[in-house]
């Protein structure tokens, strides 16, 4: 259905046992073959699933689950035990399993066939036995995993186990992620700061540091005629006003220099094999760029807007965190109508019930959450390093409900923090020549906002209109780490509650492993 995931599979492999005879095994293979066609048939899946037969013994969950694991393109294993499959069988597969897990909790047939029932028939239809077998053995030996529960042919079932492919393939590319930070982080700030050992650990990707100096040495091989190509795609793409083209205005060549930038940081990524990167207005290069050339003359905000379109994970102010998280929200949302974006947490507007918090950044938001076509803009930035006219995309978000969140590193783990919020329509900013998104968090702007500043939130986030906090619950689960998810039913007290108990969990969590 979605080219972006077509190289990636889901394993399905059924359970099942010896004792009934080999008709009965046969039985259960047809009978997934079918199950397994009906699910790729059924065009709601992103990824393919690949029926991986029949285990029926140790030995069989042992080497399909080593295979699994050595199979670039499997991406997760889902689990069905049709009829009884005794769950000891399961433990040393159970051990070695490294990929993400589902357990399927469905049945061949809707239901019961009440006049033909026999002994036969309830033997080899008793997942409802088997599933909970199985179920034990996960528990017992404390296995990760998401447990859908659903006919297979029902649309809400078929819809979670879309919601859980997406994640694994966020988590494929997250285990193969390269963020390169070009600069160091903005000194002083704590929150986008971290432990990049705990993160290669916990969620898979790699954080390097890269000299702005060796970006220049990309910049300073990208051609002319390159540069004028691009930037004629973004007259082509975007609003703009016609004296913009005048090629003797500052303001042109402002544009032109942006194209060169984004063509000199997309040359080094994919030099790199990078997947994301972070900037700091801070170190742009050479200070005295106008004579050497060396540097960027003002901070690369299109590029960024641009390249976090593209896919590429953004970070403002060397946020490799927001990088990481941002890339594999764009790979989970990959395909879904309405977008997402690197955002920033930047003025409140009271306004009683309707309070929110206007979302912006410098220049760096993501063009797949404008509202229409973004225009392109030069206007003077007088932040960082180098203040200067810069180009950038503006434009507002669309109008809806999304989801945010965001990773912190609390010393002992990192806790995601999810919050249901809803985008509403702003009013115009002529002063504020830069792209937004206005939003009210779930349940309230109050209690949203008091809930996320309790959980030691950032004011950095990546959003989608698309996914939603269950994405983000089975992330958690793969990655192993702590969510908090702030939503219409939030209350503070609850809240605390929470966050105290699970201050308690995580520290005998982390004793135990
Ligand atoms: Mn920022």
């Amino acid at each position: 259905m979605i080219k972006a995931f077509e190289q990636y599979e889901v394993w399905f492999v059924t359970g099942a046992q010896l004792l009934y005879g080999g008709d009965a095994v046969v039985a259960v293979d047809g009978h997934s073959t079918e199950m397994v066609e009906g699910l790729n048939a059924s065009g709601k899946l992103p990824v393919k699933v690949v029926y991986k037969g029949t285990a029926n013994s140790s030995k069989e969950v042992e080497a399909v689950f080593k295979a699994a694991n050595n199979d670039e393109k499997c991406i997760g294993v889902i689990t069905w035990m049709h009829t009884f499959s005794p769950a000891k069988m399961w433990i040393h597969g159970l051990q070695q399993l490294k990929k993400p897990l589902m357990h399927l909790h469905t049945q061949y047939n809707a239901e019961i066939p009440w006049d033909t029932m026999d002994m036969d028939f309830m033997n080899l239809n008793q997942s409802a036995h088997g599933d909970r077998e199985f179920g034990h053995i996960c528990t017992r030996m404390r296995i990760r995993r998401k447990v859908v529960v659903g006919y297979w042919k029902d649309e809400e079932t078929q819809r979670k186990i879309a919601i859980w492919m997406r994640v694994c393939a966020g988590w494929a590319d997250s285990q193969d992620m390269l963020i390169l930070r070009f600069g160091d982080q903005m000194n002083n700030v704590a929150v986008t700061d971290g432990d990049k050992v705990e993160a290669e650990q916990r969620m898979g990707y790699h954080v390097d540091y890269c000299p702005v100096s060796e970006l220049m040495s990309y910049h300073k091989d990208i051609k002319d005629e390159e540069v004028d190509a691009l930037v004629k795609i973004y007259f082509n793409e975007y609003d703009h006003d016609a004296e913009l083209e005048d090629k003797n205005t500052e303001a042109y060549k402002k544009v032109w220099n942006s194209a060169k930038a984004e063509l000199a940081i997309r040359a080094i990524l994919k030099a790199k094999g990078a997947k994301g990167f972070t900037t700091n207005f801070d170190d742009l290069g050479d200070v005295n760029v106008d004579e050497t050339g060396n540097g960027f003359d003002q901070i690369p905000g299109l590029a960024a807007q641009r390249l976090m379109a593209e896919g590429y994970g953004f970070g403002a102010e060397g946020d490799w965190k927001s990088a990481a998280l941002y890339r594999t929200v764009w790979v989970m949302n990959q395909g879904l109508p309405t977008g997402c974006s690197f955002l920033e947490d930047y003025t409140l507007n009271f306004d009683g019930a309707n309070s929110s918090i206007l979302q912006s950044h410098m220049l760096e938001i993501c063009p797949l959450i404008s509202a229409a076509k973004p225009r392109l803009e030069v206007h003077f930035l007088g932040i960082g390093i180098r203040k200067s006219q810069t180009a950038r995309l503006v434009f507002t978000s669309k109008v809806g409900t999304g989801c945010t969140a965001t990773i912190v590193d609390l010393g002992n783990r990192f806790r995601l923090i999810v919050n249901d919020v809803e985008c509403i329509e702003p009013k115009p900013l002529p002063k504020l020549p830069v792209a937004s998104a206005l939003w009210i968090p779930m349940p309230n702007f109050e209690v949203g906002a008091g809930a996320w500043i309790l959980a030691g939130g950032t004011h950095h986030s990546c959003f989608s209109y698309d996914l939603t906090a269950e994405y983000w619950e089975d992330y958690a689960e793969i990655a192993g780490i702590e969510m908090v998810h702030i939503n219409k039913d939030t209350t503070m007290s609850e809240f605390k509650k929470e966050l105290r108990m699970n201050e308690v969990y995580y520290m005998l969590n982390k004793a135990l492993m």
